[in-house]
């Protein structure tokens, strides 16, 4: 065997998985890691697949090592790690050689990266990679922002080593520049608000029902039969079912209430406020997060307003727990209108042309957020004309209509129970207030004009009007 295709630096839990992936693929690899120890560790530990990896404890070698033009990826922490990672690459690479960031960037770092690079006459990919260490190793979902010629170089191995829904590949090219990072963060902005969804359905069944963790995995379990079939709804039996091999307890029971985050979710409310995009259910994960950060003061707070006196959850478990499940659907229906909507709007604002559908498609497999309901979603982008919202696919529209009365009773109900549910009742406020004709802004519009003569329209002729507070009005 000849020159390695292809490098990677940065032999972390994702890092070391794709590289294996590549090799077992059939393309040979090259693999540098900052503490170089690492490097050897890797080697010994990919057994029959060592004769497709080319250890290197120099970015020299990891050059040498490769076929040009080489495409490198970095496999590093975002932010700092990623930029000082390529200057001291751009020692050792050529004219036409491709760097590829396969962490999770901000997009606009992509965007920058790619105009120094491009400077320089290296080219940039930013690819977004997700589907954890599993979908690393055997197949992740890989969201790519770059050239179409950049993309051809390492679009087989990276056909070869995505997850494959029904055969096809769970990869493609987005648009230019940050558009694949774009996408990822967003996918992540929707894991949040998906994971919070189904942390507060746990909530209800815990504190409202009285439930047994192991009672919520058999629910859980079965609703994975059916609508809400999902990674995470699989994995939440999956872990509400596992014993704590220290004290023989059920795991999350022994697992602090305290959420960590590393930015994605933060970054895709960001951009929804940025566009002018109303993502709701995604602000109340990411806020959720922030709060559930906040384990002495939320004691406290316990303390100083009690925690009970308030009307009990109550009704057949049955029934509620097939509201419990509609509400979710509804709720994850919502989401995902907010996170395409984001999508759709940055398409526009930075002529991305993102596909849509492909995009559904490409989530179908291999991501954490993969689900039977990308496949109906991506259906609904496939077939044509403008859609202004998902809510607005007539698919969706006969789901929204099956499964909104169930989130309305149970935000309600949880509502006098005191059940925190931030992100299923921000979901359901979106819907209120988006299929509302007559909304209440008109209020909002006399008073900032009483105040600030910002001026109004009137509903029964155009211009600009002031009210009868003003001098000219
Ligand atoms: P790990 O912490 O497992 O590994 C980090 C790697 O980066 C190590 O090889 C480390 O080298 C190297 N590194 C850290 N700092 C520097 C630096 N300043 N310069 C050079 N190398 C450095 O991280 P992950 O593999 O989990 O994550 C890598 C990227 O992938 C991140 O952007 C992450 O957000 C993203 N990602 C992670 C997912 C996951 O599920 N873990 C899923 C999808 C994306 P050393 O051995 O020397 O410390």
């Amino acid at each position: 065997m000849g020159k390695a295709e292809i490098g990677l630096i940065g032999l972390g839990v994702m890092g070391s998985n794709l590289a294996l992936n590549i090799a077992e693929n059939g393309h040979k690899i090259a693999v540098f890691n900052r503490t170089t120890a690492r490097v050897g560790t890797f080697f010994e530990s990919a057994g029959a697949l060592q004769p497709r990896i080319v250890p290197c404890t120099t970015l020299a070698e990891l050059a040498e090592a490769i076929r040009p033009p080489r495409p490198i990826i970095i496999m590093v922490p975002a932010g700092k790690p990623v930029d000082e990672q390529i200057a001291m690459l751009r020692d050792v690479l050529s004219p036409g050689d491709i760097v590829i960031d396969g962490g999770n960037a901000n997009f606009h770092d992509t965007v920058r990266r790619f105009s120094e690079l491009g400077n320089s006459g290296l080219t940039f990919i930013g690819m977004g990679v997700s589907g954890g260490e599993e979908g690393a190793r055997h197949g992740p979902s890989i969201m790519v922002g770059a050239t179409p010629e950049a993309y051809a170089r390492v679009e087989p191995i990276l056909t070869a080593i995505s997850a494959k829904f029904e055969g096809e590949p769970c990869v493609a090219l987005l648009g230019p520049d940050g558009a694949g990072h774009f996408v990822k963060t967003i996918h992540n902005g929707i894991e949040y608000a998906d994971m919070q969804m189904i942390a507060e359905i746990y909530g209800v069944m815990r504190d409202g029902l009285g439930m047994s963790p192991d009672e919520m995995a058999g629910v859980f379990a079965e609703w994975n039969k059916g609508r809400l079939n999902s990674y995470l709804i699989e994995i939440a039996a999956t872990v509400l079912a596992a014993q704590d091999r220290q004290t023989g307890r059920p795991i999350v029971e022994v697992i602090i209430d305290r959420a960590g985050q590393k930015g994605t979710g933060k970054w895709s409310a960001i951009e929804a406020q940025t566009l002018g995009v109303s993502a709701t259910a995604i602000e109340a994960a990411v806020s959720a997060r922030i709060l559930s950060s906040l384990k002495d003061e939320r004691l406290a707070a316990e303390q100083a307003y009690g925690s009970g006196g308030l009307p009990k959850f109550e009704g057949r478990r049955d029934v509620v727990l097939r509201d419990l499940e509609l509400a979710l659907f509804a709720g994850k229906i919502a989401a995902y209108a907010q996170g395409f909507a984001v999508m759709a709007a940055a398409s526009k604002e930075y002529h991305w042309n993102l596909p849509l559908p492909t995009i559904a498609k490409i989530w179908r497999a291999g991501c954490i957020i993969r689900s039977q309901f990308l496949g109906t979603l991506a259906e609904a982008f496939e077939a044509g004309g403008e859609l202004a919202n998902l809510l607005m696919a007539p698919a969706f529209i006969e789901m929204m209509k099956e499964t909104h009365p169930s989130l309305r009773r149970i935000v309600a109900r949880t509502a006098e129970a005191g059940l925190p549910m931030p992100a299923l009742s921000s979901a359901l406020s979106y819907f209120d207030l988006y299929r509302q004709g007559r909304g209440t802004s008109n209020l909002i519009q006399a008073q900032r004009d009483f105040f600030g003569a910002h001026g109004f329209e009137r509903n029964d002729g155009k211009g600009a009007f002031h009210g009868p507070w003003t001098q000219s009005g």
